[in-house]
């Protein structure tokens, strides 16, 4: 029995709707991508000097006489509409709506056009940073500005939302792609050097009440210096970090003049106390010795995920207080230091993990008591006198 030859199927073109609705009858270059395999095109831009996407057709006044490749699509306006053929075949029509179109799914949960006012900036854009902001931006953020002075390297692979053909580029210019592959719209500034170097006139610019600072680098210090940042725009602050091979990992978030911030756990004073303990957490950097190990990088993708995920949940809480519409799912259940349990085996995380009771549990009874002498968010001392403060009586 002779086989039946496939059938080819018919060319389908997505396009930017607002082609159909050009003023003049767009005339120009098509610029996106081709897929031989499906037979679907998908026009990305069009009608620019230049753009990130090779070319890939053209909208002519006549088709006939159109002098381009077989295989590129070739746009004519008959009648007040747009019809697209490649070679002589017509082709299936699929317009979309950029924004509407990708965040249709949001719908009812998140409110686009509020989160796309939403700015967020990424201290750290390793195996963590780039899941934050790949999340973030496939829900909505418009904005953000992305930290970090390393390169991709293969031993990142296993982790990192990029991939092989970012090895060897600055993670901050690989990420923003990947970001723009999900909303080409989204504004993205990079500062290919660590967050203590970004200039006041970079933070001036960028941090309005829709801002949000996430420390993603695991490293107490550099939490320390974007809680600062955090009190002194008056914008919310999370820190994610983990302990050894991700075993459980600790989310801390800090609303400004609604929750103690973190150095009033984390400060010079409290932490030195805090070194000193034995039921103290986050163990790889507790001591000298263990700072020492920090390069040593633990866990594997998904324990990392499962960690962070918690702390994108509570980002996107933050960045909608106030919101009518929007339900929170954590904040106001969660205490500013939660930590998340992966794996409650002592053998893997150590003794510790045996404050859970479980794996994969969530810890919400963590107290974090304000300083209110804190040398960032507290009231600085008054003079020494001896004249009593007033506190006023509860009427
Ligand atoms: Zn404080």
């Amino acid at each position: 029995m002779a086989r039946l030859k496939k059938r080819e199927r018919q060319p389908v073109v997505h396009y930017p709707a607002a082609l159909d609705h050009s003023e003049k009858e767009f005339r120009g270059t098509l610029y996106g991508l081709q897929h031989s395999e499906s037979n679907e095109h998908n026009v990305i831009a069009y009608g620019l000097e230049n753009s990130d996407y090779p070319p890939m057709g053209v909208v002519v006044t006549d088709h006939v006489t159109a002098d381009v490749g077989a295989d590129q699509i070739v746009g004519h306006w008959e009648n007040g509409e747009l019809l697209f053929k490649k070679g002589d075949q017509d082709c299936e029509k699929k317009p979309y709506e950029l924004i509407q179109n990708i965040f249709s799914r949001n719908s009812g949960i998140l409110e686009t056009s509020h989160m796309l006012d939403k700015k967020a900036i990424i201290v750290g854009c390793g195996s963590v940073g780039s899941f934050v902001a790949l999340e973030l931006a496939r829900s909505g953020v418009g904005s953000f500005l992305l930290v970090d002075n390393d390169t991709l390297a293969y031993h990142n692979l296993c982790r990192h939302q990029c991939g092989l053909e970012d090895v060897g580029k600055f993670k901050v210019n690989a990420l923003r792609r990947r970001i723009q592959h999900i909303n080409p719209t989204v504004k993205v500034e990079t500062h290919q050097d660590i967050l203590e170097t970004v200039s006041k006139t970079t933070f001036d610019a960028f941090c309005t009440p829709d801002t949000i600072i996430i420390g993603c680098a695991d490293n107490r210090e550099g939490d320390l210096y974007g809680n600062k940042i955090a009190h002194l725009y008056k914008i919310p602050f999370v820190s994610i970090g983990f302990w050894e091979r991700a075993s459980a990992g600790e989310v801390f978030h800090y609303n400004p003049e609604k929750t103690p911030c973190y150095h009033c756990l984390f400060g010079s004073s409290a932490f030195a106390a805090l070194t000193q303990r034995e039921s103290t957490n986050r163990r790889h950097y507790t001591t000298e010795e263990d700072l020492s190990k920090a390069n040593f990088e633990p866990g594997i993708s998904t324990d990392i995920v499962f960690v962070t995920t918690v702390g994108v949940k509570l980002v996107l809480d933050l960045l909608n207080q106030g919101q009518e519409k929007y339900t929170p799912a954590l904040l106001g259940y969660l205490s500013p230091f939660t930590l998340v349990c992966n794996n409650n085996n002592p053998g893997v995380g150590g003794e510790l993990v045996e404050i859970f009771s479980h794996p994969l549990q969530v810890t919400t009874s963590i107290d974090v008591i304000r300083d209110p002498h804190c040398e960032v968010c507290g009231t600085p001392k008054p003079e020494e006198t001896d004249v009593p403060v007033e506190t006023g009586d509860a009427p």
